[in-house]
């Protein structure tokens, strides 16, 4: 029963007319036209990727010259003519694999059966496969038959690549480029044959095979086939996951979700549980790259966000990512996902690797795109390096096409050094003193606003037994209220004390040396990102730049 199953649709689906090519009516529609109104060109050539249809319609074309109902365009298919074609054995059509017969002797033997008039049919039709294989002494060959074709002669010939055709050969071809099948137009015609062939399958299950089929029917007829034995004779959207090796788009919504919170310990997480799964970590990044490029879209243009009309019944999930995760991090996580991917091979453990990428992007988040979040969590729950960092990279990676249009222009930047560390102030043995107490007092919450700012900015200078002189450069905060409050406050703590100000300049007080110690956490952050040498490869690769001021010490 597999083995019967196997390939049967993608032979038994094969389209036998124009009008059962499914996906190529611009190309149908100039064919048909050119056949009912007896226009007929010589030579054709048809331009497409694998598995798109260029033999089906090479052999669409002959029963049409050939059909002994007359040229048609809509060949009855149960003459002698039709029906040997579509078997492979008309007598006048022949079809040439230059991929394995590129040598000019091959073509010399075709071209010498051109001098006889068809045996059976009106035309004699070569079709050329793979015709950019050819060897320039096979092309010139070729193109002596080409230029001066007898009446009853027609070239078809089709190529994946028509950059390497010789203009020669080109000029005299009418071209017309097969497109590859989107997905939906995949979907529907698995649906109709599906239906015809009465086996139960659900929508979910038709989009994956649809996208592993890349814009080919025959590779999804195939795919299909296989799904069906894989299945036991059903396709569920399961049992087409685990043969394609895909990942339930449910991982890859928490993983986007958690990254968009800055919820390390929920990656961490996800990644154990793949791995519990056994699911493929390559798969996963390839899967997200696609929901974050839908995301992208829906962030770009919002009127995409229509989920009600989208075929897709993901589509409202990512309309709601879309909307928690700010548009130049999807970007950046797009990148981090197509660039991981090359990565995971060369770490010995696949899901730690995964695990490495994705924390990657909690490493470089935009600042304040989640306020708060990002400090705290991060903080919390990774062994990252305590830093947070806003890179500045442009909206696509060089080898990553996305729906989007570049807007920015990315700036090239050597990459910038870290500042050295800022000299302190020399401390004094009464700044410590000073800084201590300062430190109760906020914590008790006994000074605030501007009698705050006083002794933030005010050097302790002498302890004179129950009086402490203090100096101070700001006059405007030294005002008899904000005293009288620091005063009262510090006696709150237990300091009988009575305190003067005098005005005058100061190198040690409690706020200088939070901007001191801020100022070494910031240069060793800096120093840690600067030398991750991941970094340095976003900065080269990516003509990224760290936007100034971005990184963040998380643990102020
Ligand atoms: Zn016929």
């Amino acid at each position: 029963m597999r083995g019967m199953s196997y390939l049967v649709l993608a032979r038994k689906y094969r389209p036998k007319t124009f009008q059962q090519l499914v996906g190529q009516s611009h190309v149908v529609q100039a064919l048909t036209n050119a056949l009912r109104s007896q226009r007929l060109h010589h030579a054709y050539l048809f331009t497409g990727t694998r598995g798109v249809g260029k033999t089906t319609v090479s052999r669409i074309l002959a029963k049409s010259l050939n059909c002994e109902t007359g040229i048609t365009d809509q060949p009855c298919g149960v003459c002698a003519a039709c029906t040997e074609i579509d078997a492979g054995r008309f007598v006048d059509y022949t079809e040439l694999d230059a991929a394995s017969n590129r040598g000019v002797d091959e073509v010399q033997q075709l071209l010498e059966q051109a001098v006889y008039k068809p045996v059976q049919g009106r035309f004699k039709v070569f079709m050329i496969d793979e015709v950019h294989m050819l060897s320039n002494t096979a092309f010139n060959a070729m193109l002596k038959t080409l230029e001066e074709p007898p009446e009853y002669l027609k070239f078809v010939l089709a190529t994946t690549d028509p950059h390497k055709v010789p203009v020669t050969v080109l000029s005299r071809c009418l071209q017309f480029n097969l497109r590859p099948m989107a997905p939906e137009t995949i979907v529907e015609h698995l649906q109709l044959v599906l239906g015809d062939e009465q086996i139960a399958s659900d929508t979910q299950a038709l989009r994956l095979i649809a996208r592993a089929a890349r814009g080919s029917m025959r590779d999804a007829l195939s795919l299909t086939d296989q799904a069906i034995a894989f299945g036991n004779g059903q396709l569920q959207e399961p049992t087409v996951r685990d043969m394609l090796g895909s990942v339930d788009r449910s991982h890859v919504f928490s993983f986007i979700q958690a990254l968009a919170q800055a919820d390390g310990l929920s990656v961490v997480n996800t990644c154990e549980a793949l791995r519990q799964l056994g699911l493929s970590a390559s798969s996963l990044l390839e899967e997200m790259s696609m929901v974050l490029q839908r995301m992208a879209v829906f962030q770009a243009v919002p009127n995409l966000a229509d989920t009600a009309a989208d075929p897709d019944p993901d589509a409202q999930r990512m309309v709601q990512l879309a909307q928690l995760m700010p548009a130049d991090e999807t970007q950046l996580l797009y990148s981090l996902c197509l660039h991981g991917r090359a990565e995971l091979g060369l770490a010995p453990d696949e899901y730690a690797a995964l695990s490495m990428v994705l924390l990657r992007l909690l490493a470089f988040k935009p600042q304040d795109a989640v306020p708060g979040a990002a400090e705290k969590k991060t903080l919390k729950t990774l062994e990252a390096p305590p830093v947070a960092v806003a890179m500045q990279a442009p909206p696509t990676a060089p080898t990553a096409p996305t729906a989007l249009t570049p807007t920015t222009v990315p700036t090239p930047t050597a990459a910038p050094t870290a500042p050295s560390p800022v000299a302190s102030p020399a401390p004094t043995a009464l700044g410590n003193t000073w800084f201590e107490v300062v430190q109760e007092l906020v914590k008790a919450q006994l000074i605030q606003a501007m009698t705050r700012e006083l002794a933030m900015q005010t050097q302790l200078i002498s302890q004179d037994g129950s009086t402490w002189v203090f100096q101070c450069e700001r006059e405007s905060l030294n005002s008899a209220n904000n005293r009288e409050r620091l005063q009262l406050a510090l006696q709150a703590l237990g300091h009988a004390v009575q305190i003067s100000v005098q005005n005058g300049p100061v190198h040690d007080t409690p706020a200088k040396r939070i901007t001191t110690r801020n100022d070494e956490r910031q240069a060793a952050a800096e120093a840690v990102i600067m030398n991750d040498p991941y970094v340095q490869h976003l900065l080269q690769d990516f003509d990224g730049k760290i936007v100034p001021g971005s990184i963040k010490p998380l643990t102020l």
